[in-house]
């Protein structure tokens, strides 16, 4: 019997899922916004790898066209230059929403931008996934959570957030983003994936891009002290990129909406992580206290229950395995800037 094609299921996807097992899925036509920055630049290398066509949109505010560029003779590659506040007229069946600054002192640059993303570029990708019946994943943040009173974090729990601070803009901006997606869902039948992710890390993130994994590494290769905002007791839990992108790609290809938190249960004091840096790169490494900034939560870690029994998905790459393959890279990276 024909197996009924749920709304807004384009027929390529539709036809994939009707396939008899061990027959080859057609190519899928696969745009990720935000393609040219940190997670989606290895996104894209697994749906290339997989044999789909990939669309990247990106204005290039904190991506780069180097993390894309081993791409650019691949006839199953583009590279669009586009801000998502921008409307956009596209043929596809999956949308990965990326497009958005992740690092708090990117996002508080320009937090009137921030939101605009946020907002009007996730109404966009929704529309747009509306219109070709594409399905649509967003890339939310355990940011949703806020400053968390219950730890750690199910997706159950709907947050302890100020709407009026200076990490509104990216925090309430993915909520309301959460908040849309939902409603497109409900209101006009778009397929949809929500994803919550937990603090993540690995080569290719900007090398001052003032996240702590990567200010640690990059200020110990440069001997430099790691800066340690407040008493840096707080906790964070830190996921290698693959398994995020592993992640992703699951949820993408699941039956499940979500929203799914993804992220590595391991949970690190600031100053443990600075301990594991220092272990893994310089011995003489040192630390430096820095007043901590506005809002700063003080603890996270995901459950991520959920995504186990539903996607079958688990973080696979711990802290101490992952860090030395971030260090490669930055250490060339540095290099090439003296
Ligand atoms: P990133 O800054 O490296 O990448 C973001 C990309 O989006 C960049 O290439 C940037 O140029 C692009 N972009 C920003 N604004 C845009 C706009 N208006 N139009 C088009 N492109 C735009 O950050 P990342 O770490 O790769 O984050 C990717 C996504 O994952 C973001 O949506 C972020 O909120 C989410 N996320 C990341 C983490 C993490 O720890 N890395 C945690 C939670 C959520
Ligand atoms: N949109 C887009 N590309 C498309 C379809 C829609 O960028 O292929 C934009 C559209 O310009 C609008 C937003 O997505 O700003 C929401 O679209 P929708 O059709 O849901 O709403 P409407 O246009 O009816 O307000
Ligand atoms: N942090 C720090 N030193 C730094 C950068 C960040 O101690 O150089 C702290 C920051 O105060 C926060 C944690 O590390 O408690 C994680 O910060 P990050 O900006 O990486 O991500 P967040 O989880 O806040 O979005």
């Amino acid at each position: 019997a024909a197996a009924k094609i749920p709304r807004g299921e384009s027929s390529v996807v539709a036809a994939a899922r009707r396939l008899p097992v061990g027959v080859r899925k057609p190519s899928l036509r696969v745009v990720v916004t935000g393609g040219a920055g940190f997670v989606g630049s290895h996104l894209v290398d697994k749906l290339l790898a997989r044999g789909d066509s990939v669309i990247v949109v990106d204005n290039f505010f904190t991506g780069r066209k180097e993390n894309v560029a081993h791409h650019l003779s691949n006839p199953r590659f583009e590279l669009i230059r586009h801000d998502v506040v921008e409307p956009i007229l596209l043929e596809v069946d999956q949308i990965y929403h990326l497009g958005c600054p992740a690092s708090p002192v990117h996002y508080k640059f320009n937090p009137i931008k921030t939101i605009k993303t946020n907002v009007m570029g996730t109404l966009n990708m929704l529309g747009l996934a509306k219109r070709v019946g594409a399905r649509f994943l967003l890339t939310s943040t355990s940011e949703v959570y806020g400053d968390p009173l219950e730890h750690p974090q199910k997706e159950s729990y709907w947050g302890h957030v100020n709407p009026i601070g200076v990490r509104s803009c990216y925090d309430e901006g993915k909520r309301t983003a959460e908040t849309l997606t939902m409603d497109y869902h409900r209101g006009a039948g778009v397929e949809v994936r929500i994803a919550r992710i937990f603090n993540t890390y690995g080569p290719r993130m900007c090398l001052d891009d003032g996240r702590v994994v990567s200010n640690f590494v990059a200020q110990t290769l440069r001997k430099q002290p790691m800066t340690v905002y407040g008493d840096g007791k707080q906790t964070r839990s830190f996921q290698y990129v693959s398994d995020l992108v592993d992640g992703l790609v699951t949820m993408m290809e699941s039956e499940h909406i979500g929203p799914f938190n993804l992220g590595n249960p391991g949970e690190f004091t600031i100053l443990e992580l600075a301990q594991v840096v220092k272990e893994t790169i310089d011995p003489s490494a040192r630390v430096e206290f820095k007043p901590n900034t506005a809002d700063d939560p003080h603890m996270r870690k995901p459950d991520i229950s959920k995504a186990k029994s539903l996607l079958h998905w688990e973080p696979k790459i711990s802290l101490k395995q992952g860090l030395p393959r971030m260090v490669s890279d930055f250490q060339r990276r540095i290099m090439d800037e003296k």
